[in-house]
């Protein structure tokens, strides 16, 4: 093996700077599905070497008429960030090093600059300077090793060795959450033994109902989890946590947050509205690669007192590395190997600085409200949601019309937003998540839906 084929290396760069350079104006939808990409690589597995070179250019011709322009500053569908162009560096950095971001003291270099991030991450979001952070795939991975945190503690507080006894006749953990809580958070209770949680009313902006919540806690003395959530997926609303916190509290409740792209919200003083209380949660999650546009993939585990994650994620194997000093960041997460996936966070947030997240954020509500606020002109348009944060959830008369508009959207080709189903309505959700999305943006996104909206008039 060649370590330094730069031909096969230099054609990526060359090719992944081609994509970058035409993502914003090529339609967004992809051009083509599966079968004709795997059409296009062949389908069977060569018998014999071939060129690495020759790979990289046949990969990038199949694959990249089946790409989605995610990374398009007129891309709302989901929740999905962009790419800041020192996070893909920092990231192509990471996988050349390939630095297991195991351990800490035999994989220095890349754990020290993970340690910054998360240092820096809980200062500019205002959570306890001693919390860990454990760096995941996902929210997902994020939810599911906070939740593992908490229903260790829960349970030992419980007198119940949850790490030695399992789940099998230990006593029951009580999990709440909020009626509208992401599907996320379920799949992290199922993969933790701990079942469907009960739900707790939402208003009608999705947040949970904190006197219905203190109700449903009156009579709890048993080992407890309360699960919050920082920007709701279709209203960005986001739930009261200091008073839902301290009503949970009151009980020995564990407070866990799900912040995957809201928990920003925090390092914005202009939004601090938002976000009071959320430093009161005994462990949040959230995400890089929305709200801070770093590149698939990156979740933060953010637990307040260490000792909890460690309990529940550490392993004892005699020929892994313990440290007095610092914690193994495999001792926070699911993953005993990893890559150094937190290394373009630390990029990014040296390269925009305080002030430069605090305009990433307060940049993406600005471009959501302008958003909402041309599309109520729209004559037949319906904003649905209050617009406090990044997501703006519209319908555009009844269901069958809003399904058409959003598919006469996506065949336009200038702006992609998601449907889904809200308060029992088909709503199309524009998120925005992208920091190249501005002013400029908006009103080319506001002239597609017109255009769709035409079209959808046209065919009536
Ligand atoms: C996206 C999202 C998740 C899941 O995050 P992944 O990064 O996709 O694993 C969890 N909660 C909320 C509110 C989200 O928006």
């Amino acid at each position: 093996m060649d370590l330094t084929d730069e031909s096969a290396v230099d054609l990526a760069v060359a090719r992944a700077k081609d994509w970058l350079s035409r993502v914003a104006e090529r339609p967004i939808a992809p051009a083509a599905d599966v079968a004709t990409v795997q059409e296009a690589l062949g389908a069977t597995l060569p018998p014999d070497p071939q060129a690495a070179v020759d790979v990289v250019g046949r990969l990038v011709a199949a694959v990249e008429p089946a790409l989605i322009g995610s990374q398009s500053p007129r891309f709302y569908g989901w929740v999905i960030g962009g790419t800041h162009p020192v996070a893909l560096a920092a990231d192509w950095l990471v996988t050349a090093w390939d630095q297991n971001a195991a351990m800490r003291t035999t994989m220095p270099g890349t754990a020290a600059v993970e340690e910054l991030a998360g240092t820096w991450l809980l200062d500019l979001l205002g959570l306890p300077a001693s919390a860990s952070v454990g760096f995941t795939t996902g929210a997902t991975a994020a939810n599911f090793a906070a939740l593992a945190a908490a229903r260790h503690r829960v349970l030992a507080d419980a007198g119940w060795d949850v790490e030695r006894d399992g789940l099998s006749g230990a006593p029951h953990v009580r999990v709440l959450a909020g009626a509208e809580r992401h599907g996320s958070v379920d799949l992290a209770l199922r993969y933790l033994g701990l079942g469907s949680a009960e739900l707790a009313p939402a208003d009608d902006q999705g947040r949970v109902d904190v006197p219905a919540l203190a109700t449903a806690l009156a009579d709890t003395t048993g080992p407890t989890i309360v699960v919050l959530q920082a920007g709701n997926l279709h209203s960005g609303a986001f739930d009261d946590v200091g008073s839902a916190a301290r009503a949970a509290h009151a009980h020995g409740a564990w407070v866990h947050v799900d912040g995957a792209f809201g928990l920003w919200a925090a390092a914005s003083p202009r939004l601090a509205h938002l976000a009071d209380g959320l430093a009161d949660a005994d462990s949040w999650a959230t995400d890089a690669h929305k709200t801070l546009n770093t590149p698939y993939d990156c979740g933060l585990a953010i637990v307040s007192r260490p000792a909890d994650a460690v309990a529940a994620l550490g392993a004892q194997a005699s020929y892994l590395v313990d440290t007095a000093t610092g914690h193994d960041p495999w001792t926070l997460v699911p993953e005993m190997s990893r890559r150094a996936r937190g290394v373009p966070v630390w990029a990014t947030l040296a390269t925009l600085g305080r002030s430069g997240v605090v305009a990433l954020v307060d940049g993406l509500v600005d471009a959501a409200q302008d958003l909402a606020a041309a599309l109520r002109d729209v004559p037949g348009v319906a904003v649905l949601n209050d617009v406090v944060y990044t997501q703006v959830c519209v319908t555009f008369g009844d269901d069958e019309r809003t399904a058409a508009v959003a598919a006469a959207l996506r065949d336009d080709g200038e702006a992609y937003a998601s449907t889904s189903r809200w308060r029992g309505v088909e709503v199309l959700r524009f998120s925005v998540s992208n920091a190249w999305t501005d002013a400029a943006e908006v009103r080319r996104t506001v002239d597609a839906v017109r255009r769709a909206l035409g079209t959808v008039d046209r065919t009536a």
